[in-house]
Protein backbone atom coordinates (compact mmCIF):
# COMPACT_ATOMS: atom_id res chain seq x y z
CA UNK A 1 0.00 0.00 0.00
CA UNK A 2 1.11 3.49 -0.50
CA UNK A 3 0.90 4.90 2.79
CA UNK A 4 2.30 8.69 3.82
CA UNK A 5 3.07 9.44 7.33
CA UNK A 6 3.20 13.31 9.00
CA UNK A 7 5.81 13.76 11.36
CA UNK A 8 8.92 11.76 11.30
CA UNK A 9 9.86 11.74 15.21
CA UNK A 10 10.22 8.07 17.13
CA UNK A 11 6.96 7.10 16.59
CA UNK A 12 6.19 8.52 12.78
CA UNK A 13 10.23 7.31 11.50
CA UNK A 14 9.74 3.81 12.99
CA UNK A 15 6.78 3.26 11.76
CA UNK A 16 7.49 4.63 8.45
CA UNK A 17 11.14 2.41 8.44
CA UNK A 18 8.90 -0.80 9.47
CA UNK A 19 6.00 -0.48 7.24
CA UNK A 20 8.75 -0.22 4.23
CA UNK A 21 10.21 -3.02 5.50
CA UNK A 22 6.98 -4.89 5.25
CA UNK A 23 6.77 -3.95 1.82
CA UNK A 24 4.79 -0.87 1.82
CA UNK A 25 5.39 2.05 -0.16
CA UNK A 26 5.97 4.78 2.09
CA UNK A 27 6.31 8.77 2.35
CA UNK A 28 7.33 10.34 5.65
CA UNK A 29 6.57 14.35 5.66
CA UNK A 30 8.04 16.55 8.44
CA UNK A 31 7.90 20.26 8.56
CA UNK A 32 11.96 20.02 9.73
CA UNK A 33 13.64 19.91 6.79
CA UNK A 34 17.11 18.83 8.22
CA UNK A 35 15.36 15.53 9.44
CA UNK A 36 14.44 14.82 5.67
CA UNK A 37 17.58 16.06 4.54
CA UNK A 38 18.81 13.06 6.57
CA UNK A 39 16.46 10.91 6.10
CA UNK A 40 16.57 10.87 2.51
CA UNK A 41 20.47 10.50 2.84
CA UNK A 42 19.56 6.76 4.77
CA UNK A 43 21.16 8.52 8.09
CA UNK A 44 19.10 8.48 11.09
CA UNK A 45 18.56 11.70 13.28
CA UNK A 46 17.69 9.41 16.23
CA UNK A 47 19.11 6.75 18.06
CA UNK A 48 17.25 3.82 17.57
CA UNK A 49 18.84 0.06 17.51
CA UNK A 50 18.21 -1.54 13.77
CA UNK A 51 16.93 1.78 12.51
CA UNK A 52 19.87 2.89 10.65
CA UNK A 53 20.12 -0.89 9.07
CA UNK A 54 16.32 -0.26 8.13
CA UNK A 55 16.58 3.32 6.25
CA UNK A 56 19.69 1.84 4.65
CA UNK A 57 17.78 -1.15 2.69
CA UNK A 58 14.67 0.99 1.89
CA UNK A 59 15.72 4.38 1.52
CA UNK A 60 15.96 5.32 -2.03
CA UNK A 61 13.29 2.40 -3.06
CA UNK A 62 10.39 1.75 -0.65
CA UNK A 63 11.08 4.72 1.64
CA UNK A 64 11.39 8.71 1.14
CA UNK A 65 10.88 11.98 3.25
CA UNK A 66 9.35 14.91 1.89
CA UNK A 67 8.38 18.26 3.33
CA UNK A 68 5.43 18.20 0.74
CA UNK A 69 2.81 16.79 2.50
CA UNK A 70 0.09 17.78 0.01
CA UNK A 71 1.70 16.07 -3.03
CA UNK A 72 2.42 13.14 -0.24
CA UNK A 73 -0.66 12.54 0.50
CA UNK A 74 -2.04 12.65 -2.84
CA UNK A 75 0.10 9.86 -4.01
CA UNK A 76 -0.80 7.80 -1.22
CA UNK A 77 -3.83 5.90 -0.04
CA UNK A 78 -3.59 6.26 3.53
CA UNK A 79 -1.85 8.91 5.61
CA UNK A 80 -1.12 8.36 9.17
CA UNK A 81 -0.69 11.39 11.63
CA UNK A 82 2.34 10.69 14.00
CA UNK A 83 3.23 14.66 15.00
CA UNK A 84 4.01 15.76 18.57
CA UNK A 85 1.10 15.79 21.75
CA UNK A 86 3.04 17.47 24.54
CA UNK A 87 1.31 18.68 27.24
CA UNK A 88 1.06 22.33 28.16
CA UNK A 89 -0.09 23.75 30.99
CA UNK A 90 -1.68 20.79 32.41
CA UNK A 91 -3.55 19.39 29.29
CA UNK A 92 -2.36 17.82 25.55
CA UNK A 93 -2.03 20.04 23.10
CA UNK A 94 -3.61 19.39 19.66
CA UNK A 95 -2.02 22.31 17.72
CA UNK A 96 0.39 19.74 15.46
CA UNK A 97 -2.32 17.65 15.25
CA UNK A 98 -5.20 19.91 14.01
CA UNK A 99 -2.97 21.83 11.79
CA UNK A 100 -1.41 18.71 10.34
CA UNK A 101 -5.74 17.12 9.60
CA UNK A 102 -6.25 20.54 8.06
CA UNK A 103 -3.60 20.93 5.63
CA UNK A 104 -4.65 16.34 4.97
CA UNK A 105 -8.17 17.65 4.64
CA UNK A 106 -7.10 20.43 1.96
CA UNK A 107 -4.79 17.52 -0.09
CA UNK A 108 -7.68 15.24 -0.22
CA UNK A 109 -10.36 18.35 -1.52
CA UNK A 110 -9.27 17.71 -5.20
CA UNK A 111 -8.25 13.68 -4.43
CA UNK A 112 -10.82 11.29 -6.23
CA UNK A 113 -9.63 8.24 -4.77
CA UNK A 114 -11.11 6.79 -1.45
CA UNK A 115 -8.76 8.05 1.18
CA UNK A 116 -8.17 6.81 4.97
CA UNK A 117 -6.69 9.49 7.33
CA UNK A 118 -5.17 7.53 10.72
CA UNK A 119 -4.36 9.33 13.59
CA UNK A 120 -1.12 7.42 15.26
CA UNK A 121 -0.39 9.88 18.06
CA UNK A 122 -1.55 9.86 21.21
CA UNK A 123 -4.94 11.81 21.31
CA UNK A 124 -7.57 12.59 24.19
CA UNK A 125 -10.23 9.99 23.81
CA UNK A 126 -12.66 11.86 21.24
CA UNK A 127 -9.78 13.78 19.45
CA UNK A 128 -10.16 11.73 16.28
CA UNK A 129 -14.00 12.22 15.61
CA UNK A 130 -13.94 15.65 16.89
CA UNK A 131 -10.76 17.83 15.94
CA UNK A 132 -9.74 15.85 13.60
CA UNK A 133 -12.36 14.80 11.72
CA UNK A 134 -13.50 18.83 12.12
CA UNK A 135 -10.30 20.16 10.86
CA UNK A 136 -9.84 17.42 7.83
CA UNK A 137 -13.92 17.91 7.04
CA UNK A 138 -12.97 21.98 6.81
CA UNK A 139 -10.57 21.95 4.59
CA UNK A 140 -11.63 18.86 1.97
CA UNK A 141 -15.23 20.14 1.88
CA UNK A 142 -15.70 15.75 2.16
CA UNK A 143 -17.48 13.73 4.81
CA UNK A 144 -15.86 11.29 6.94
CA UNK A 145 -17.39 7.83 6.48
CA UNK A 146 -18.65 8.84 3.35
CA UNK A 147 -16.24 9.74 1.63
CA UNK A 148 -12.71 9.26 3.18
CA UNK A 149 -11.95 6.99 6.12
CA UNK A 150 -10.99 8.07 9.48
CA UNK A 151 -9.15 6.02 11.55
CA UNK A 152 -7.15 5.59 15.17
CA UNK A 153 -4.42 2.83 15.22
CA UNK A 154 -2.62 3.85 18.42
CA UNK A 155 1.07 2.95 19.25
CA UNK A 156 3.06 0.84 21.32
CA UNK A 157 6.17 0.70 21.05
CA UNK A 158 9.05 1.70 23.39
CA UNK A 159 11.98 4.06 22.95
CA UNK A 160 14.82 1.78 23.07
CA UNK A 161 13.48 -1.22 21.47
CA UNK A 162 11.12 0.65 18.82
CA UNK A 163 12.33 -1.51 15.72
CA UNK A 164 11.49 -4.53 17.38
CA UNK A 165 8.10 -3.41 19.36
CA UNK A 166 7.10 -2.48 16.00
CA UNK A 167 7.64 -5.26 13.93
CA UNK A 168 6.35 -7.58 16.89
CA UNK A 169 3.35 -6.11 18.56
CA UNK A 170 1.60 -7.46 21.16
CA UNK A 171 -1.55 -6.31 19.75
CA UNK A 172 -3.04 -4.03 16.91
CA UNK A 173 -5.93 -1.71 17.94
CA UNK A 174 -8.21 -1.10 14.73
CA UNK A 175 -9.96 2.01 15.42
CA UNK A 176 -12.11 3.44 13.06
CA UNK A 177 -15.31 5.17 11.75
CA UNK A 178 -16.44 2.66 9.72
CA UNK A 179 -15.67 -0.97 8.63
CA UNK A 180 -14.20 0.26 5.44
CA UNK A 181 -11.65 2.29 7.34
CA UNK A 182 -10.92 -0.89 9.74
CA UNK A 183 -10.38 -2.85 6.64
CA UNK A 184 -7.65 -0.90 4.83
CA UNK A 185 -5.95 -0.12 8.69
CA UNK A 186 -6.22 -4.41 8.77
CA UNK A 187 -4.51 -4.39 5.44
CA UNK A 188 -1.31 -2.49 6.36
CA UNK A 189 -0.52 -4.94 9.42
CA UNK A 190 -1.50 -7.87 6.85
CA UNK A 191 1.71 -8.99 7.14
CA UNK A 192 2.60 -9.16 11.08
CA UNK A 193 2.33 -12.01 13.27
CA UNK A 194 -0.73 -13.57 13.25
CA UNK A 195 -1.11 -13.86 16.51
CA UNK A 196 -0.92 -10.57 17.62
CA UNK A 197 -4.41 -9.73 18.52
CA UNK A 198 -6.46 -7.39 16.08
CA UNK A 199 -9.03 -5.25 18.17
CA UNK A 200 -11.56 -3.77 16.09
CA UNK A 201 -13.34 -1.21 17.78
CA UNK A 202 -14.23 2.63 17.38
CA UNK A 203 -11.84 5.58 17.48
CA UNK A 204 -12.80 7.04 20.76
CA UNK A 205 -12.30 3.31 22.57
CA UNK A 206 -8.87 3.18 20.44
CA UNK A 207 -7.94 6.26 22.05
CA UNK A 208 -8.30 4.95 25.26
CA UNK A 209 -6.69 2.01 24.97
CA UNK A 210 -3.44 3.48 24.91
CA UNK A 211 -4.32 6.10 27.55
CA UNK A 212 -5.60 3.09 29.90
CA UNK A 213 -2.33 1.19 29.30
CA UNK A 214 0.08 3.85 29.66
CA UNK A 215 -1.83 4.43 32.56
CA UNK A 216 -1.78 1.53 34.35
CA UNK A 217 1.99 1.34 33.60
CA UNK A 218 2.88 4.82 35.27
CA UNK A 219 0.48 3.73 39.07
CA UNK A 220 2.69 0.33 38.78
CA UNK A 221 5.96 2.57 38.96
CA UNK A 222 4.32 4.97 41.50
CA UNK A 223 2.78 2.07 43.74
CA UNK A 224 6.64 0.56 43.53
CA UNK A 225 8.45 4.24 44.71
CA UNK A 226 6.12 4.19 47.36
CA UNK A 227 6.65 0.66 48.82
CA UNK A 228 9.79 1.71 48.35
CA UNK A 229 9.98 4.39 50.73
CA UNK A 230 8.17 2.68 53.36
CA UNK A 231 10.76 -0.01 53.20
CA UNK A 232 13.59 2.41 53.47
CA UNK A 233 11.45 4.17 56.77
CA UNK A 234 11.29 0.94 58.09
CA UNK A 235 14.88 -0.34 57.86
CA UNK A 236 16.18 -4.26 56.89
CA UNK A 237 13.94 -3.94 54.36
CA UNK A 238 15.14 -4.35 50.91
CA UNK A 239 12.01 -3.26 48.12
CA UNK A 240 14.02 -5.85 45.60
CA UNK A 241 13.20 -8.94 47.57
CA UNK A 242 10.21 -7.38 48.09
CA UNK A 243 9.45 -6.94 44.21
CA UNK A 244 10.97 -9.82 43.97
CA UNK A 245 8.82 -11.82 45.90
CA UNK A 246 5.69 -10.11 44.56
CA UNK A 247 6.95 -10.96 40.82
CA UNK A 248 6.51 -14.86 42.09
CA UNK A 249 2.61 -14.52 42.50
CA UNK A 250 0.86 -16.47 39.78
CA UNK A 251 -0.80 -13.78 38.65
CA UNK A 252 2.53 -12.09 37.52
CA UNK A 253 4.88 -15.49 36.98
CA UNK A 254 3.79 -18.29 34.86
CA UNK A 255 5.05 -21.80 35.78
CA UNK A 256 6.06 -24.42 33.37
CA UNK A 257 6.75 -28.17 34.59
CA UNK A 258 10.03 -28.94 33.87
CA UNK A 259 10.98 -25.41 32.90
CA UNK A 260 12.74 -21.76 34.87
CA UNK A 261 9.49 -20.02 36.06
CA UNK A 262 8.72 -17.10 33.46
CA UNK A 263 8.17 -13.43 34.86
CA UNK A 264 5.33 -11.50 33.05
CA UNK A 265 7.37 -8.48 31.58
CA UNK A 266 4.83 -5.68 33.67
CA UNK A 267 6.77 -7.16 36.56
CA UNK A 268 9.80 -4.75 35.41
CA UNK A 269 7.41 -2.16 36.27
CA UNK A 270 7.39 -2.89 39.83
CA UNK A 271 11.11 -2.10 39.96
CA UNK A 272 11.38 1.15 42.43
CA UNK A 273 13.96 3.77 41.31
CA UNK A 274 14.30 7.73 40.54
CA UNK A 275 10.96 7.78 39.05
CA UNK A 276 9.54 7.70 35.34
CA UNK A 277 9.69 10.42 32.46
CA UNK A 278 9.88 10.46 28.98
CA UNK A 279 7.66 12.16 26.48
CA UNK A 280 4.68 9.72 27.01
CA UNK A 281 3.86 8.73 30.48
CA UNK A 282 4.21 11.71 32.42
CA UNK A 283 2.15 13.66 29.79
CA UNK A 284 -0.15 10.76 28.65
CA UNK A 285 -1.22 10.63 33.00
CA UNK A 286 -1.45 14.60 32.63
CA UNK A 287 -3.56 14.53 30.41
CA UNK A 288 -6.16 11.84 31.10
CA UNK A 289 -6.45 13.59 34.61
CA UNK A 290 -7.03 17.04 33.20
CA UNK A 291 -10.19 15.35 30.95
CA UNK A 292 -11.58 13.70 34.22
CA UNK A 293 -11.53 17.31 35.61
CA UNK A 294 -13.79 18.34 32.16
CA UNK A 295 -16.55 15.44 33.29
CA UNK A 296 -16.06 16.81 36.54
CA UNK A 297 -13.97 13.37 37.85
CA UNK A 298 -11.31 14.01 40.42
CA UNK A 299 -9.36 11.22 39.03
CA UNK A 300 -7.27 10.59 42.74
CA UNK A 301 -5.64 7.22 41.73
CA UNK A 302 -3.95 9.31 38.63
CA UNK A 303 -3.53 12.25 40.65
CA UNK A 304 -1.59 10.69 43.34
CA UNK A 305 0.66 8.33 40.35
CA UNK A 306 2.07 12.30 39.48
CA UNK A 307 2.40 13.25 42.90
CA UNK A 308 4.60 10.40 43.97
CA UNK A 309 6.61 10.66 40.82
CA UNK A 310 6.98 14.60 40.60
CA UNK A 311 8.63 14.14 44.51
CA UNK A 312 11.07 10.89 43.73
CA UNK A 313 13.93 12.67 43.03
CA UNK A 314 13.66 14.11 46.41
CA UNK A 315 14.46 10.52 47.71
CA UNK A 316 17.89 10.62 45.80
CA UNK A 317 18.68 14.03 47.78
CA UNK A 318 17.68 12.32 51.03
CA UNK A 319 19.94 9.81 50.33
CA UNK A 320 22.90 12.08 49.90
CA UNK A 321 21.96 14.04 53.09
CA UNK A 322 22.40 11.01 55.18
CA UNK A 323 26.07 11.20 54.19
CA UNK A 324 27.01 14.87 53.29
CA UNK A 325 24.02 17.10 55.43
CA UNK A 326 25.41 20.32 53.84
CA UNK A 327 26.54 19.59 50.52
CA UNK A 328 27.86 22.78 49.21
CA UNK A 329 30.63 22.29 47.03
CA UNK A 330 30.67 18.56 47.11
CA UNK A 331 31.05 17.34 43.55
CA UNK A 332 27.93 15.55 42.11
CA UNK A 333 28.25 13.52 39.57
CA UNK A 334 25.15 12.23 37.27
CA UNK A 335 25.02 9.04 35.31
CA UNK A 336 22.37 9.28 32.61
CA UNK A 337 20.88 12.03 31.06
CA UNK A 338 18.40 10.09 28.44
CA UNK A 339 14.92 8.56 30.08
CA UNK A 340 15.77 5.26 29.63
CA UNK A 341 18.53 3.39 28.26
CA UNK A 342 19.39 2.66 24.60
CA UNK A 343 17.64 5.96 24.15
CA UNK A 344 18.79 9.56 23.25
CA UNK A 345 15.52 10.92 24.04
CA UNK A 346 15.91 13.27 27.39
CA UNK A 347 12.58 14.27 27.02
CA UNK A 348 11.04 14.82 31.16
CA UNK A 349 14.08 12.32 32.40
CA UNK A 350 14.48 12.37 36.26
CA UNK A 351 17.81 13.62 35.78
CA UNK A 352 16.97 17.18 35.34
CA UNK A 353 15.04 17.65 38.60
CA UNK A 354 17.62 15.60 40.28
CA UNK A 355 20.20 18.19 39.29
CA UNK A 356 18.40 21.02 40.27
CA UNK A 357 17.82 19.84 43.44
CA UNK A 358 21.74 19.33 43.70
CA UNK A 359 22.17 22.51 42.49
CA UNK A 360 19.97 23.77 45.01
CA UNK A 361 21.96 22.39 47.66
CA UNK A 362 25.11 24.13 45.96
CA UNK A 363 26.87 21.62 44.52
CA UNK A 364 29.42 21.08 41.86
CA UNK A 365 27.43 19.06 39.32
CA UNK A 366 28.93 16.96 36.50
CA UNK A 367 26.59 14.62 34.17
CA UNK A 368 27.55 11.99 31.52
CA UNK A 369 25.34 9.78 29.09
CA UNK A 370 26.64 7.34 26.49
CA UNK A 371 24.70 8.95 23.65
CA UNK A 372 21.82 11.04 25.02
CA UNK A 373 23.33 15.38 24.43
CA UNK A 374 21.15 17.50 26.71
CA UNK A 375 19.43 20.67 24.75
CA UNK A 376 21.14 23.48 26.57
CA UNK A 377 18.69 24.81 29.26
CA UNK A 378 18.19 26.48 32.45
CA UNK A 379 19.12 22.98 34.29
CA UNK A 380 21.87 22.15 32.33
CA UNK A 381 23.86 25.55 32.63
CA UNK A 382 26.75 24.93 35.15
CA UNK A 383 26.66 21.65 34.76
CA UNK A 384 29.80 20.14 33.21
CA UNK A 385 29.02 17.41 30.65
CA UNK A 386 31.69 14.57 30.84
CA UNK A 387 32.70 12.73 27.77
CA UNK A 388 33.40 9.66 29.43
CA UNK A 389 32.50 7.47 32.55
CA UNK A 390 35.71 7.70 33.94
CA UNK A 391 36.10 11.92 33.74
CA UNK A 392 32.89 11.72 35.00
CA UNK A 393 33.68 9.90 37.94
CA UNK A 394 37.17 10.78 38.49
CA UNK A 395 36.92 12.89 41.25
CA UNK A 396 33.08 13.11 42.71
CA UNK A 397 32.49 12.51 46.27
CA UNK A 398 28.91 10.99 44.91
CA UNK A 399 28.19 9.48 42.01
CA UNK A 400 24.01 9.19 41.00
CA UNK A 401 22.76 6.35 38.85
CA UNK A 402 19.84 7.72 36.74
CA UNK A 403 19.13 5.61 33.81
CA UNK A 404 19.69 2.10 33.96
CA UNK A 405 22.36 1.93 30.97
CA UNK A 406 24.27 -1.62 30.68
CA UNK A 407 27.75 0.83 30.42
CA UNK A 408 27.56 1.61 33.75
CA UNK A 409 27.70 -1.99 35.30
CA UNK A 410 31.70 -0.77 34.55
CA UNK A 411 31.04 0.93 37.44
CA UNK A 412 32.50 -1.34 39.98
CA UNK A 413 36.08 -1.99 38.91
CA UNK A 414 36.35 1.72 37.33
CA UNK A 415 36.59 2.96 40.87
CA UNK A 416 38.50 -0.04 41.94
CA UNK A 417 40.84 0.56 39.48
CA UNK A 418 40.89 3.96 40.03
CA UNK A 419 41.24 3.56 44.09
CA UNK A 420 38.15 6.28 44.74
CA UNK A 421 35.53 5.38 47.06
CA UNK A 422 32.75 7.80 46.00
CA UNK A 423 28.96 7.66 47.53
CA UNK A 424 26.73 5.69 45.12
CA UNK A 425 23.37 6.38 45.05
CA UNK A 426 22.33 3.60 42.68
CA UNK A 427 18.49 5.46 41.56
CA UNK A 428 17.79 2.25 39.43
CA UNK A 429 19.00 -0.65 42.07
CA UNK A 430 21.18 -1.97 39.08
CA UNK A 431 24.39 -2.02 40.96
CA UNK A 432 25.19 -4.30 43.66
CA UNK A 433 25.40 -2.90 46.95
CA UNK A 434 28.31 -5.26 48.07
CA UNK A 435 30.50 -3.74 45.23
CA UNK A 436 31.00 -0.19 47.17
CA UNK A 437 32.69 1.00 49.74
CA UNK A 438 29.50 3.48 50.61
CA UNK A 439 26.61 2.81 48.99
CA UNK A 440 22.34 4.15 49.52
CA UNK A 441 19.68 2.55 46.83
CA UNK A 442 16.57 3.40 46.41
CA UNK A 443 14.31 0.98 48.84
CA UNK A 444 16.91 0.17 50.93
CA UNK A 445 18.33 0.50 54.11
CA UNK A 446 20.54 -1.47 56.13
CA UNK A 447 19.67 -1.35 60.04
P1 LIG B 1 8.48 13.67 18.10
O1 LIG B 1 8.42 14.97 18.80
O2 LIG B 1 9.70 12.83 18.19
O3 LIG B 1 8.15 13.89 16.55
C1 LIG B 1 7.11 14.66 16.06
C2 LIG B 1 7.51 15.13 14.66
O4 LIG B 1 6.38 15.76 14.05
C3 LIG B 1 8.64 16.17 14.66
O5 LIG B 1 9.67 15.71 13.81
C4 LIG B 1 7.96 17.44 14.11
O6 LIG B 1 8.84 18.24 13.35
C5 LIG B 1 6.85 16.84 13.25
N1 LIG B 1 5.73 17.73 12.95
C6 LIG B 1 5.03 18.52 13.79
N2 LIG B 1 4.05 19.15 13.11
C7 LIG B 1 4.11 18.74 11.83
C8 LIG B 1 3.34 19.02 10.66
N3 LIG B 1 2.29 19.85 10.67
N4 LIG B 1 3.70 18.43 9.50
C9 LIG B 1 4.75 17.59 9.46
N5 LIG B 1 5.50 17.28 10.53
C10 LIG B 1 5.18 17.84 11.71
O7 LIG B 1 7.22 12.85 18.62
P2 LIG B 1 7.13 11.28 18.95
O8 LIG B 1 7.88 10.96 20.18
O9 LIG B 1 7.38 10.52 17.70
O10 LIG B 1 5.57 11.17 19.31
C11 LIG B 1 4.56 11.34 18.33
C12 LIG B 1 3.24 10.90 18.93
O11 LIG B 1 3.27 9.50 19.22
C13 LIG B 1 2.88 11.58 20.25
O12 LIG B 1 1.49 11.75 20.31
C14 LIG B 1 3.33 10.58 21.30
O13 LIG B 1 2.62 10.70 22.50
C15 LIG B 1 3.00 9.27 20.61
N6 LIG B 1 3.82 8.13 21.04
C16 LIG B 1 5.14 8.30 21.29
C17 LIG B 1 5.91 7.21 21.66
C18 LIG B 1 7.38 7.37 21.97
O14 LIG B 1 7.94 6.45 22.56
N7 LIG B 1 8.00 8.47 21.60
C19 LIG B 1 5.32 5.93 21.78
C20 LIG B 1 3.97 5.79 21.47
C21 LIG B 1 3.21 6.90 21.11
Amino acid sequence: MKISIVGTGYVGLVSGACLAECGHEVECVDVDAAKVASINAAQSPIHEQGLPELLERNVGSRLRATTDLGNAVRHSTMTMIAVGTPAVAGRISLQFVERAASEIGAALKDKRDYHVVVVKSTVIPGTTDGAVRRAVEAASGKTAGLDFGLGMNPEFLTEGTAVADFMRPDRIVLGGVDPQTQDVLAEVYASFDAAAPRLRTNNSTAEMIKYASNSVLATLISFSNEIARLCTAVGGVDVTDVMRGVHASAYLTTQCEGREPVTAAIASFLEAGCGFGGSCLPKDVTALIAQGSDFGLEMPVLRSVLQVNESQPREILKLAKKHYPDLRGARVTVLGLAFKPDTDDTRESPAFPILRLFAGEGAQLTAYDPIARPVENETMRGVKLAASLPEAVDDADIVVVVTRWADFCKLPAMLRAGNREPLVIDGRRLLPAAAFARYEGIGRQER
